[in-house]
């Protein structure tokens, strides 16, 4: 979806006039997508009318803008498919809530589960699990284990078969115990059946959550509107978390889950770990969408990576597509400081994680050491001139290392460089928004 999107966008970059054609051309691209992605088709209608509404060509005055308001109104339309008009249900402190995780095998919903417990108890709340998934074995040694590493109580049963009675015995046992976030977590089958849906109604009519929250893979694709509607119509749904937002997927899914569910997304899961879990914000999310990447997401990165003195100057660099050698050694040195440098790079379109030199830490290491035989001059330039025949040698010398591995270093280099460069023109506005010129 993003990708086609931001062809669309784009190919709507090059044309210097925009007309009605052109405008069409566009809408349709973007249309064509969002139905591939299974967003409704009348949703997708409704935001075609509205795009040509904001954009009346007549009105606008010759000139530049009009690409874009055009963005800025996809932009906008995006957002507003995103928000279903209601607020999820947010627990309260000292006062018992049970939320209830659905989702199919495999979506997240364990992992998830603990993440939302432990997100809540930094913030003060005291929440407890409990496992109702009997379906799978090895369910309940999972949630102990995440429980037991985040110092959450939790409950659940090696013999007990029946998930309702679990459920039950947990919710009362947590609320005698005053815990104020009750987390039932369930299980999925493998694929969608009706004795998974008939468990998921029974749970649910025996614990009467205050929230139930349905957990999609944001990889699903196409399958994203089905799976959440089947869903919702057995459980009342009341909020949508996406998961493995680290990955290749954008997350267009999330367009679907929100039609589907007619509820908002309230959190993202981005990495296996326990803190690997963000707030939902709308904005960045759809920049990243689109491919526009996520530039005030960049810069919370950047806080506590380079010194808050330096970091205007920084994303200017960066806006401006100059990267240099030694931002590329700063963002190794922040790697290894603790840095998860796949997340900055992930929210910057062209550069993935990939391109960060395999994980390796000795690689890393081998190419500051290279990095520290240059001269000043070959670290700042943002266009560094060619490494000659004695330049490279003299690098190998200096840092001990062959001239094959200098040539490698300046492969990677120019890699990164290159994804770099695509966000050229992007601009960060007052308020954290982005721009493109
Ligand atoms: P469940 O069957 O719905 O309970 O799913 P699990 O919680 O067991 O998760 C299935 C797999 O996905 C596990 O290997 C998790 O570690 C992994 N996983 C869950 N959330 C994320 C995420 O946000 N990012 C990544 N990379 N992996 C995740
Ligand atoms: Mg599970």
């Amino acid at each position: 979806l993003g990708g086609r999107i931001t062809h669309a966008i784009h190919q709507m970059r090059n044309v210097t006039i925009i007309d009605e054609k052109a405008l069409n051309e566009c809408l349709n691209e973007i249309t064509r997508a969002l139905l591939q992605s299974d967003v409704s088709f009348t949703l997708v209608k409704e935001m075609q009318t509205n795009i040509k509404k904001i954009v009346n060509l007549e009105d606008l005055a010759a000139g530049h803008n009009k690409r874009r308001i055009i963005e800025q109104a996809i932009l906008s339309e995006l957002c507003k498919m995103l928000d279903p008009g209601k607020s999820a249900f947010a627990p309260k402190k000292a006062k018992p809530s049970v939320v209830m995780f659905v989702g199919l095998q495999g979506a997240g919903k364990t992992t998830t589960c603990t993440k939302y417990a432990y997100y809540h108890q930094k913030k003060g709340y005291k929440p407890a699990l409990v496992c109702a998934d009997t379906f799978r074995a090895g369910a309940f040694d999972q949630l102990k284990q995440n429980a037991t590493k985040a110092k959450i109580p939790f409950y659940g049963s090696y013999t007990e078969s029946d998930p309702v009675k679990i459920a039950v015995e947990g919710v009362d046992r947590f609320k005698k115990e005053k815990c104020d976030l009750i987390i039932v977590d369930t299980s999925g089958r493998h694929k969608q059946e009706a004795s998974l849906f008939e468990e998921m109604r029974q749970v649910a009519e025996a614990t009467k959550p205050d929230l139930v929250i349905f957990v999609m893979d944001s990889s699903i694709g196409q399958a994203a509107f089905d799976q959440a509607q089947a869903f919702k119509q057995s459980v009342a749904v009341g909020a949508v978390i996406i998961t493995k937002m680290d990955g290749h997927a954008k997350g267009g899914g999330a367009l679907s889950a929100v039609a589907a569910t007619k509820s908002p997304v309230i959190f993202i899961g981005t990495g296996e770990h326990m803190d690997q879990f963000e707030v939902f914000d709308v904005k960045p999310f759809v920049s990243r969408l689109l491919g526009m990447g996520d530039l005030s997401g960049l810069v919370d990165k950047l806080q506590g990576v380079v010194p808050k003195d330096q970091q205007a100057e920084y994303l200017e660099k960066i806006s401006k597509g100059n990267f240099s050698m030694r931002m590329m050694y700063d963002q190794y040195q922040s790697l290894l400081n603790a840095g998860p440098l796949s997340e900055l790079f992930s929210r910057v379109p062209g550069v993935s994680a990939q391109m960060i030199p395999s994980g390796s830490e000795a690689k890393i290491k081998k190419y500051m050491t290279m990095m520290d035989s240059m001269t000043n001059e070959e670290l700042d330039s943002s266009t560094p001139k060619a490494f000659n025949e004695s330049r490279i040698m003299r690098i190998a010398r200096g840092s001990g290392r062959i001239v094959r591995e200098v040539m490698e270093l300046l492969e990677e280099y120019k890699k990164l460089a290159k994804a770099f460069s695509n966000m050229k023109g992007l601009k960060m506005a007052k308020n954290g928004d982005m721009s493109s010129n």
